[in-house]
């Protein structure tokens, strides 16, 4: 994503403006210029054209769309602020291809603006597949999706479609014609729903067809939506839109079943199922390393510094973690228990990487007010060739059990060769 866009506010009225202006900037990470004349935003324009990411225009009437052409001249993504909603307004708005309009004074107008340029920002980052054997029809919705930011492929038939989805698999939505020579609509999504599901990706039927059997054979099919043509842009955007956003919250919600609130490292579940899977996908008789660690006297640091300190602790750990072992898999499991499983081989040769972790964690300083905390860490190594994460995860324990009773602070396991 990028770091921060710039966002073009044209002047709608001087308070107005600067609520927005404070409302956007502390909402998401833009930067807004307001300008007051149009003149001013051509010369703007045209000394810094690639500067604005979006641009923001008000509309007073039906005469005066002066500001939303010069946005478009310059091909900026137009959010249109209008006084009061009316139908002719409305019409010549789409016509202009604004990406949406805001009707000003609605406590939760200046929300909906920042959820339009989060939406917008958020687009650059995905792939859409316009599928279509009319070259007329493809250019106009790649046009408008183009306008949104997506990134735009398109085939020509169902088959095509396919070969694009195994080549280029961040493809997160498909927008898919029903009549097509080769291979038709409802045939693709189809197949296409044999290899992804509806958390995975987007399909929307498009049909021309009066026959509402199409919208149900698409429905049936797999299609997560439907859209009869003709249809209007603001229909189809915001149909792209709504299936998006519950990709988004799908996307949350696994995310946040998969992980620990307090160290944002995977939780106990996502170890196991994520670690199960990679010994079974792993070639057989390749050696996995698995590492069990608990932080020492972690008891003590609660009873003499609180639980705030111990969970500053647990944090401080988890970071120090994902920087050591940025490519395998690292999860808390318990209060003071992580696990790592790793197929580097690294591991089977020596546990050197694991010993300077252990040392890195010494070094740990946790500033307190009126001092500084150091804390060490047990940990205990396991690889064996494992048909079983449990047992791996057993014997890991067993190692780190002797860690514990040989003294704390340090690594214990059998390197194999
Ligand atoms: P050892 O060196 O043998 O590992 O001893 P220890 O004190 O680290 O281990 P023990 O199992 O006796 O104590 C672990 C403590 O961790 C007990 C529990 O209250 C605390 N704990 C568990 N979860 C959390 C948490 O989320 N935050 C904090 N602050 N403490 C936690
Ligand atoms: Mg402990
Ligand atoms: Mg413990």
């Amino acid at each position: 994503m990028p770091t921060q866009v710039d966002v073009l506010l044209l002047e709608v009225d001087a308070d107005y403006t600067a609520i927005l202006k404070q409302v956007i900037e502390s909402r998401i990470p833009a930067k807004v210029t307001i300008v007051e004349k149009a003149k001013a935003a051509r010369t703007l324009l045209e000394n810094n054209s690639d500067k604005f990411f979006i641009g923001i225009t008000s509309v007073l009437d039906l005469s005066t769309f002066e500001k939303v052409d010069l946005l478009s001249e310059f091909g900026l993504p137009i959010i249109a602020v209008v006084d009061q909603f009316e139908e002719e307004m409305r019409d010549q708005l789409i016509k202009r291809h604004v990406i949406d309009y805001v009707v000003k004074g609605n406590r939760f107008d200046s929300v909906y603006i920042c959820d339009l340029i989060s939406r917008v920002i958020k687009n650059c980052f995905i792939k859409v597949l316009v599928v279509d054997d009319s070259k007329v029809s493809r250019f106009v919705l790649e046009r408008e999706l183009l306008l949104q930011k997506f990134e735009v492929v398109h085939a020509c038939n169902g088959e095509e479609a396919l070969e694009k989805l195994s080549e280029q698999p961040d493809i997160k939505l498909v927008l898919v014609d029903s009549k097509m020579p080769v291979m038709e609509g409802y045939a693709f999504v189809q197949q296409a729903r044999r290899l992804y599901s509806k958390d995975e990706l987007i399909i929307i039927g498009i049909s021309g067809s009066l026959d509402s059997r199409t919208a149900v054979q698409f429905l049936k099919a797999g299609a997560n939506d439907f859209i009869a043509k003709p249809f209007n842009y603001e229909m189809l955007l915001c149909r792209i839109s709504r299936n998006l956003d519950m990709l988004d919250a799908i996307d949350l919600a696994k995310s946040l079943s998969n992980t620990d609130f307090l160290s944002n490292l995977y939780n106990r579940r996502y170890f196991f199922e994520q670690g199960n899977k990679l010994i079974q996908t792993s070639i057989k008789d390749t050696l996995l390393t698995v590492m069990m660690m608990d932080i020492d006297n972690f008891k003590k640091i609660n009873d003499g510094h609180g639980h705030d300190v111990g969970d500053l602790v647990i944090k401080n750990f988890a970071n120090a973690l994902k920087t050591y072992f940025p490519n395998d898999i690292v999860a808390r499991i318990g209060g003071e228990e992580f696990a790592v499983i790793s197929k580097s081989p690294q591991y089977l040769r020596s546990y050197d990487h694991i010993n300077a972790f252990r040392q890195a964690v010494e070094r740990e300083k946790i500033h307190l007010n009126d001092h500084t905390l150091h804390y060490t860490v047990s940990i205990g190594v396991c690889n064996v060739a494992g048909e079983d994460l449990d047992k791996m995860v057993v014997q890991a324990d067993k190692n780190l059990y002797k860690a514990k009773q040989a003294g704390k602070n340090q690594v214990c396991g059998e390197v194999t060769n």
